[in-house]
């Protein structure tokens, strides 16, 4: 009997070894496969390493747009900061060249980081798919690095810890909006001290992560994370206490541009989000059913992720929802794509995106415990809003190109 119980203690004990071996190697070593592309060369000239080589970059695409093109207009504005005065909006207009009748803007870096990727689609855009031909019905506001600091000090907020993308809006009674279920997964979102990545709790923090989701399904734990939060200035998904400064600015010129149009698309530029290279068209929910089958017409062929899966989740304050506030006398057609870098459909894609934001928001708050935790930890963080894979790169840049052509193209047919 007594040996019985040795041998069944040995096994649990190898069992549970097991299992928190291939937790522990899952996780730590996590890395998708790149997709399956020849490497194009001429795709990665698009992207730079600095935010001020991206908009340098961006002010020569313009430049050379404005040599070829009509009455283009290139203009930047200062980003009030504490810190740094070279922060800017940098905006590109190329109007319609007949009648005045659709405007896109297409819009990068509303989450810092995420600014090296879509500066690079805007890039390409300029440079492959714009045409004069294009334009006789058709007008177009680029606007490049909507939050310059995140973008350029690698965060995906601004300068107040504040995720702009939660933060949009024309009516400060945002600022009240409650989430009770981002209060309840707090410390897990917000540990407190310096970042140690080789602690225990980071190295398992699947583990930790998969208690939560044992307590609550995957659905209402993303939106509780993900809707934004306005009572936790230190915390992740903060939405602000005011409006950010860049908001008024954008308005302002949103409002003259698209004056004398008679419907706005936009397309805001962002990554992290689903499969690794993939564009995903992921609006937030659209009641209007105009709207959305103007935009199933526009994107014809490519899904739209209309909200009825189960990765789906609402945010507050979202920029693309406030130009449709704010140019309420126009036909708004509001779209957002997401360019996947980590599988994050997968549950532990989902874990390891959502670590990688707690370390860095823990870092910025509290200071690292070593240079080298502060280095793996921007590391993985760039690396999940910016690939350096080449091969995500050329599929994200042809995809993009494809779909740009197309949506061009239909919206001009409406
Ligand atoms: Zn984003």
């Amino acid at each position: 009997m007594k040996k019985f119980l040795k041998i069944l203690v040995l096994v649990i004990v190898l069992l549970v070894a097991g299992v928190l071996g291939y937790t522990y190697i899952s996780f730590n070593y996590y890395a998708p496969n790149d997709p399956e592309i020849e490497v194009d060369p001429s795709s990665q000239q698009y992207f730079q390493d600095s935010y001020v080589e991206c908009r340098s970059a961006f002010r020569f695409q313009a430049n050379k747009l404005s040599t070829k093109i009509d009455s283009v207009q290139i203009f930047s504005r200062i980003v009030p900061s504490k810190t740094d005065d070279d922060l800017t909006l940098d905006f590109c207009y190329v109007p319609a060249q007949k009648e005045t009748k659709k405007l896109l803007i297409l819009t990068s870096g509303t989450h810092g980081v995420e600014g090296f990727v879509g500066s690079a689609v805007q890039k390409m855009f300029m440079n492959e798919v714009l045409t004069v031909e294009m334009l006789d019905n058709v007008g177009i506001l680029f606007v490049h690095g909507i939050n310059p600091f995140g973008f350029k000090y690698v965060r995906r907020v601004t300068e107040n810890n504040v995720d702009f993308n939660r933060n949009c809006d024309t009516n400060k009674s945002l600022f009240s909006s409650k989430n009770s279920g981002y209060n309840d997964l707090y410390t897990m979102l917000n540990p407190e001290g310096k970042v140690n990545t080789k602690s225990l709790k980071n190295k398992f923090f699947l583990v930790v992560a998969i208690d939560k989701l044992l307590q609550e399904s995957m659905a209402s734990l993303r939106q509780a994370i993900l809707q934004g939060q306005y009572e936790h200035k230190k915390g992740l998904y903060f939405g602000g206490d005011n409006f950010e400064p860049q908001l008024a600015i954008l308005g302002e010129v949103f409002k003259k541009i698209s004056l004398d149009y008679e419907s706005v698309f936009n397309i805001d530029l962002h990554t992290g989000y689903g499969e690794r290279g993939t564009c995903h068209l992921f609006p937030n929910p659209i009641d209007d059913s105009k709207v959305k089958s103007t935009l199933e017409n526009i994107f014809d062929g490519y899904q739209i992720n209309w909200g009825d899966s189960d990765d789906f989740y609402t945010i507050n304050g979202s920029f693309t929802d406030y130009i449709g506030k704010l140019l309420s006398d126009k036909f708004y057609l509001p779209m957002l794509f997401e360019y996947g870098t980590l599988n994050s459909q997968t549950t532990i894609g989902s874990v390891k995106s959502l670590h990688n934001m707690v370390l860095e928001n823990q870092g910025a708050q509290f200071g690292y415990k070593s240079t080298s935790d502060s280095l793996k930890v921007k590391h993985s963080f760039m690396e999940m809003y910016n690939p350096s894979s080449e091969k995500w790169r050329t599929k994200i840049m042809i995809d993009s190109k494809a779909i740009l052509i197309q949506a061009m193209k239909n919206y001009d047919d409406l």
